[in-house]
């Protein structure tokens, strides 16, 4: 049988087809009651305004019942909210794979100027501009080479 925590962890973003919800550290835990069977899956929910959380709570359950877990609840924590120094290595692998940029890790103490964040995904070029602050989804910004000009989209860091 599927442990809860695989079947929970295997659920794909319904926005970023590429990845899935542990990679991008979504999910923060699966609890799973010893006696009653009941599993309890805490997620955090990315950026706001986008209308993925629905879509995911019910894939969590989905694949949990697949597995064999029939009870099972959906919690949202909203703290510490989530960043996108939460998303993996892994993750970020597969974003660049699936050409979209994975957003840069939040600089700290404001020493790395924002404007080094971006490279291509295809040929890895720092030399990049914004084309719309808006891509496929409200979570990405359109962004271009200069390099290759290739368009790409790329996660908005937070
Ligand atoms: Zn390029």
């Amino acid at each position: 049988m599927v442990s809860a925590r695989e079947a929970a962890a295997s659920v794909v973003d319904p926005e970023i087809r590429v990845i899935t919800i542990d990679e991008l550290g979504i999910l923060r835990a699966v609890e799973e009651d010893s006696t009653t069977g009941r599993v309890t899956v805490t997620i955090t929910p990315t950026y706001t305004g986008c209308p993925a959380m629905d879509v995911i709570r019910t894939d969590i359950r989905r694949a949990l019942a697949v597995a064999g877990h029939l009870d099972a609840e959906v919690r949202t924590v909203y703290s510490p909210p989530w960043s996108t120094d939460w998303i993996s290595e892994s993750g970020r692998a597969k974003l660049v794979a699936a050409g979209i940029a994975p957003p840069a890790p939040v600089p700290t103490a404001g020493v790395v100027p924002l404007t080094l964040a971006v490279r291509c995904p295809q040929c890895g070029s720092p030399e990049t501009e914004q084309v719309s602050r808006f891509g496929s989804t409200a979570c990405k910004a359109l962004w271009r080479c200069r390099s290759c000009s290739e368009p790409f989209d790329h996660l908005k860091a937070l």
